[in-house]
């Protein structure tokens, strides 16, 4: 078995390094000017060149059985000329559906999911009489850790964006595109559901995990979140609805507001995430080999849980911090070049109450490990 990824940043090298147990060889395809010092030694690497789709691309690749991808914004026409000669996985209408803000949207929409009230374009004075004046503007591709939004929380912010477009520019965003304009949520909460669909239809989930995020860049994750039970049951019957509705398989996260004894669901990301590092240490099965097993075809693994575990991002430090390793604290180093902003690590933590989590996220917290690249 043989399975290219597209992409060869830390998703990539940790999908790999699931599947390298199981006897299946790895290529990755990178863009002109990609960094791939994560997937070093890891498989064939090959590089895209400027311009249209090589013909050749698929045998530069090793003819591989299985195409994945660890991003979701990737070029469809790319992804649709690997048709007819291998498996797509995830396939090309889950990456339609969620790489585009308004056509997830409308996905939600026509699963009858509950999400936050939009508008698609037009004007931030008109949105706000649909959606009242503290709305959120996203650009519909290209946004990651909150990059590519406009937040709006006053008259003065809708007449600013109003007068931008009016500017001649159409969207205010770089280099123009749709997007759309989302009410703002009050949420008490941000949690996501990661589960996976294997090619025979089965799902099986992991516990709902509770997302905080620092500057729109997810900070920690914790499980299982602090959410009624009823909350999980919604999440994993959206996401079974929504893997369902478009033959899924693999690994699928969905972000979601919690509001009450609401659950709205805020994006879908259809890939292995950042919200589900800790399986590496707190299931049975990671999520990265549940996301190769589905795949390659294969049975899943179980999703079976350690009673408290939690994920705390290493952002824009210089070196693996392994002083703070314990018996219950994992450290995943992804080789990259540190600079302020960028994930270059994880640090996995288990915990016997959700207290002692807590606590021991403080003090990763503490310890500035984030702040060593400014030294
Ligand atoms: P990601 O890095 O998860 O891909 P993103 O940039 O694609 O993020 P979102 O997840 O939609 O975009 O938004 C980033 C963050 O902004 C959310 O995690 C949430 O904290 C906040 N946010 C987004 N939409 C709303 C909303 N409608 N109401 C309140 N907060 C919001
Ligand atoms: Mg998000």
């Amino acid at each position: 078995m043989h399975i290219a990824i597209i992409g060869c940043g830390q998703l990539a090298r940790m999908l790999a390094i699931a599947g390298i147990p199981l006897g299946i060889r790895f290529s990755f395809l990178a863009e002109p000017e990609e960094d791939s010092r994560c997937v070093d030694g890891l498989g064939n690497l090959v590089r895209r060149i400027e311009g249209p789709y090589q013909d050749s691309l698929f045998e530069q690749l090793d003819s591989p059985d299985v195409i994945t991808t660890e991003r979701e914004q990737i070029d469809l026409a790319l992804l649709k000329k690997f048709e007819g000669k291998c498996e797509i996985r995830p396939n090309v209408a889950a990456f339609s559906a969620c790489q585009h803000r308004h056509r997830e949207k409308q996905l939600l929409d026509t699963l009858d999911i509950p999400n936050a009230a939009y508008v698609y374009g037009g004007g931030a004075a008109a949105a706000a009489d649909a959606l009242g004046s503290s709305m959120v503007v996203k650009s519909c591709a290209d946004g990651y850790d909150g990059k590519n939004q406009w937040i709006l929380r006053s008259p003065e912010d809708i007449k600013a964006f109003d007068a931008a477009r009016a500017d001649g520019r159409d969207a205010p965003f770089n280099g123009g595109g749709d997007y759309i304009i989302e009410k703002m949520i009050p949420f008490e909460r941000e949690v996501s559901q990661l589960s996976v669909r294997a090619v025979d239809g089965a799902i099986f989930h992991y516990p709902l995990a509770e997302n905080r995020h620092i500057n729109g860049i997810l900070s920690e994750s914790l499980v299982p979140a602090d959410a009624d039970d009823s909350i999980a049951a919604l999440a994993q019957s959206y996401i079974s609805r929504i893997m369902q509705s478009l033959d899924y398989v693999g690994v699928m996260a969905v972000e979601c507001f919690v509001v009450g004894d609401e659950l709205l669901v805020n994006e879908l990301a259809p890939r292995v995430h950042n919200s589900g590092h800790w399986t590496q240490a707190g299931s049975t099965t990671s999520q990265f080999e549940n996301h190769i097993r589905a795949i390659a075809g294969m049975s899943l693994g179980s999703t079976d849980c350690q009673k408290f575990s939690g994920m705390f991002n290493l952002i824009g430090t210089e070196r693996p911090p392994h002083h703070l390793l314990s018996e219950l604290i994992s450290i995943h180093w992804y080789d990259k070049v540190p600079r302020p902003g960028r994930k270059v690590g994880h640090v996995n933590v288990r915990s016997d109450s959700r207290e002692g989590l807590e606590e021991t996220l403080r003090r990763l917290q503490a310890a500035n490990i984030r702040v060593l690249i400014d030294k």
